[in-house]
């Protein structure tokens, strides 16, 4: 019991007749990305973690700011605090120099005209006061300091309080995945914890009876298991628990085995082959058999086959993606749907990517009906514009071509043929993280 959803799931029928265009047959990414959106359901458990453990974390409540921030009206810069109504427009303004206010020593008298406080960036404005000038403008006259005219306005070089938070104000939102700003913000509001949900668990193998994991020896035929480590990464980047349950052979007892123990372990199971519509193994029997799962073709390029749907028995089974097999349709599937997925399955509100508009350096070629996922690096060009260079061999098993790559090209379902020079959309690797 995994998921702590109150609400009965709806079936994968109910949720497809919510999806216009719905075609297993040929779905359009968006349908399925559509599709995945409403079937996952949202970890509901909540712990407490110190503001350090919590980065990554995704917020579960709102977090609403007690305190203003900063408490009181103060410099934000070295110099001089002054009344802005003695400054004089037409000729330098003299000021006798009355005390002098330091960060955390504030200066408690009382300032009368025509006078002024020598101060720190972050000291507390002594009371009356509501400007400075920052002492590189100024020029010393014994216990005087002279301002030139026309350089400051009343108000200028201070900082009010609440400007940064005000009290009442909320500071975070919920579903908020953590970031290093995030973790100061809560600091400068004497947070020293904050509500998260807890991670979610995501279990993952690869199927196949020609793999083989690093360590055993490359009998004929066979290839180097690569999706686990893959996947392992993508799973590491987004802060979820991975749970790595090895590579099973097309066996129906050693899948019906593992699937169960993925089911009752994680909240999502992800696995790699055996869905193709040709496959001659059991993995596609076996999902039917323990959960509701749907076997789809996509309309896209890597990574036509798909399964989707939940597995395991009880009232919260897990979600499972069944992803093709080959290196590069794992990569380009977990990013077009597991990753915002398992993001909304974890709480988080998810963001759209930002994406580059780059010239494309040659003519690509592409069918309309389909999204393609094009491997690509993307560069300055002198002129500061991006620019785009489509890697070498573009096939669904050529993994170099992910790790030469530093982003994917884009091409939409129903763009055609792409132009040398023409722009097309990019998603830069790193911000996928
Ligand atoms: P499948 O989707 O099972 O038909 O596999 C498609 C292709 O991907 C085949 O060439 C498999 O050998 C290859 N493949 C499947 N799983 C893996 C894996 N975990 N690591 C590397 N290659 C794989
Ligand atoms: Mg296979």
């Amino acid at each position: 019991m995994m998921i702590e959803d109150t609400a009965a799931p709806a079936s994968l029928q109910a949720i497809a007749s919510c999806v216009a265009g719905y075609d297993p047959d040929a779905l359009p990414v968006p349908q399925a990305q559509e599709f995945i959106a409403r079937l996952v359901p949202v970890v509901q458990a909540v712990e407490r973690r110190p503001i350090r453990d919590a980065l990554g974390r995704v917020l579960a409540h709102d977090v609403i700011s007690t305190i203003d921030v900063p408490s009181h009206d103060n410099s934000a810069m070295d110099g001089f605090a002054l009344r802005g109504s003695d400054l004089r427009s037409d000729a330098v303004t003299r000021l006798r120099i009355v005390g002098s206010g330091l960060a955390g020593q504030n200066f408690a008298g009382a300032v009368p005209a025509q006078a002024c406080v020598s101060i720190t960036t972050g000291a507390v404005m002594p009371s009356g006061l509501d400007t400075v000038v920052p002492q590189e403008f100024t020029q010393r006259d014994g216990e005087h300091v002279l301002v030139p005219a026309g350089l400051l306005r009343a108000g200028d070089n201070r900082r009010l309080a609440g400007e940064d938070l005000a009290r009442g104000e909320p500071a975070l939102i919920a579903g908020r995945v953590l970031r290093p700003a995030d973790l100061g913000l809560l600091a400068s509001l004497g947070q020293a914890e904050v509500p998260v949900r807890r991670r979610l668990r995501v279990a993952f193998f690869s199927t196949g009876d020609e793999l083989r994991s690093i360590g055993e020896p490359l009998d004929a035929g066979c290839v180097y298991d690569s999706n686990r480590y893959t996947l392992w990464g993508m799973l590491q980047r987004l802060g979820v628990d991975a749970i790595d349950l090895g590579v099973v052979r097309d066996d129906p007892a050693a899948l019906r085995d593992t699937f169960s123990q993925a089911s009752t372990c994680a909240d999502a199971v992800i696995t790699s082959g055996g869905v193709s519509v040709g496959e001659a193994d059991h993995t596609k029997r076996i999902m039917a058999e323990l959960g509701e799962v749907l076997f789809w073709k996509i309309a896209m390029r890597p990574g036509r086959p798909m399964a989707i749907g939940r597995i395991g028995s009880g009232t919260t089974p897990a979600i499972l993606f069944g992803l093709p097999g080959n290196p590069v349709a794992v990569m380009v599937t977990f990013y077009a749907f597991v990753r915002d997925a398992l993001l909304r399955m974890a709480g988080a509100t998810p963001q759209a990517l930002p994406m580059l508009r780059a010239a494309s350096l040659g003519p690509i070629r592409k069918k309309p009906g389909r999204t393609e996922y094009q491997r690509g690096i993307v560069s300055r060009a002198d002129d500061g514009r991006w620019q785009v260079a489509i890697t070498g061999s573009q096939g669904s098993g050529i993994l170099r071509s992910m790790s030469q790559a530093n982003g994917m090209v884009l091409l939409h379902h129903g763009q055609g043929n792409v132009a040398a020079g023409e722009l097309v959309d990019v998603l830069p690797f790193d911000a996928w993280t």
